[in-house]
């Protein structure tokens, strides 16, 4: 068994249990047998290893984990951005331009789309990356998005109820029969997870039930895009079903708080149920931000991810996330962090990511910094000097 030893870390981030949230240990070390980690320490009693790696004092943290993304797509959306930023509203309309450029791509062009993007995260820091279809819209373009999807992560979720497509404008109840029918069967084999749109010009809330209950059926889990252009039912929905994750939460109700609130576990764990924040989309469309605080003080589980995607978030990058939460949405940076490592394993139902304790993942990364308060300290600044994954250095 080969092992590695990540030595002098100044600042290391384990996300462990102890009194302080983000497991903070100094002049530590990680050993890393496979791709596992095995011991974590005080430098002054590292063992000995088959390989060394010494950080210099620098800060090590856990990789991010990005539980929201959309990859697999043809085409971008530039011009669509610039006039927003004219002044043009976000409707998500713009969702079907991507359809049309998606369907008429090859696999190979959305094959190296995805990893394109993968590798630019990667390089960001995130170690794991959920992939969402959802450009396909039809039974052969969803399934193969899932294919490709599935040759990247094993975090793939369906999200053929992204919006309803044009040729199906004035049949919506034929479109979710489709979703519920061939296109699930066709789908499920690759994917994880199911995901609907629940907004309004997207799903409404009986659609999106019934989309979310057949895919439970067959053994998807459930998460959903909830709440984010207006007020609505998405977010108590996803707690009816149990989902593993709310996400956007830009417009949430006293109701929907308490809603959240009313899945915690009973040991203090945080709740079942995680408000997943996705910052890059208020940025990208300059709408107003989630207000992390009301969920944080009432208790709900939060994480933060990319929502990469060509329409309103096109950006791979968690610490550009961890950025905007602690400036914009009133997260303290170890909150922000927590929420783009633990947080997001919590979101995707993992308790072998987004920790650096024995039996983890060995999912790591240096960081070009003394402190993790950096991240968010020097915004837009290319700090991660390394990263491993599954124990081996990229
Ligand atoms: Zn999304």
């Amino acid at each position: 068994m080969s092992s590695l030893l990540v030595h002098n870390i100044g600042e290391l981030v384990t996300n462990g249990i102890g009194a302080d949230p983000l497991g903070i240990r100094r002049k530590a070390a990680v050993l890393v047998e496979e791709d596992q980690v095995a011991w974590v320490g005080p430098a002054a009693y590292a063992p000995a290893a088959d390989h060394r790696i010494d950080v210099g004092g620098a800060a090590v943290l856990p990789g991010f984990v990005d539980s929201h993304a959309h990859l697999v797509f043809a085409g971008d959306r530039a011009a669509e951005f610039a006039a927003r930023m004219a002044g043009e509203p976000y409707t998500g309309g713009g969702i079907r331009t991507t359809v049309g450029a998606t369907r008429a791509a090859t696999d190979d062009e959305l094959r190296a789309t995805v990893r394109r993007l993968r590798g630019e995260a990667l390089r960001q820091g995130t170690t794991t990356m959920e992939i969402k279809s959802g450009y396909g819209l039809s039974v052969a373009d969803e399934a193969r998005s899932l294919r490709i999807a599935a040759e990247t992560s094993p975090e793939t979720t369906f999200l053929g109820a992204h919006v309803v497509p044009a040729e199906y404008a004035d049949r919506p109840d034929d479109y979710v029969g489709l979703v519920c029918g061939p296109m699930l069967a066709a789908a499920a084999p690759y994917a994880k997870w199911i995901d609907v749109f629940c907004e309004r010009g997207a799903f409404d809330v009986d659609h999106a039930r019934a989309i979310l209950a057949c895919g439970q059926a067959v053994g998807l889990g459930v998460r959903l895009h909830a709440n984010q252009l207006g007020p609505g039912p998405g977010v108590r929905l996803g707690v009816e079903l149990g989902a593993a994750s709310v996400d956007h939460c830009t417009h949430l109700s006293d109701a929907d708080v308490d809603a959240l609130a009313g899945t915690a576990h009973s040991d203090g764990f945080g709740t079942r149920t995680v408000a997943t924040l996705l910052p890059g989309a208020e940025f990208s469309t300059r709408s107003p931000y989630p207000d992390a605080r009301r969920l944080l003080d009432a208790g709900v589980t939060v994480a933060l991810a990319t929502d990469c995607n060509p329409g309103s978030s096109y950006t791979s990058s968690m610490p550009f996330c961890i950025a905007l939460a602690v400036r914009e949405m009133r997260m303290t940076p170890a909150e922000a962090v927590w929420a783009a490592t633990a947080g997001g394993a919590r979101a995707l139902r993992r308790d072998d990511i987004g920790v650096l304790t024995p039996g983890a993942r060995a999912d790591l990364i240096v960081l070009d910094a003394p402190s993790y308060l950096h991240l968010a300290y020097r915004p837009g600044v290319p700090l991660i000097r390394q990263v491993i994954r599954n124990g081996v250095p990229q």
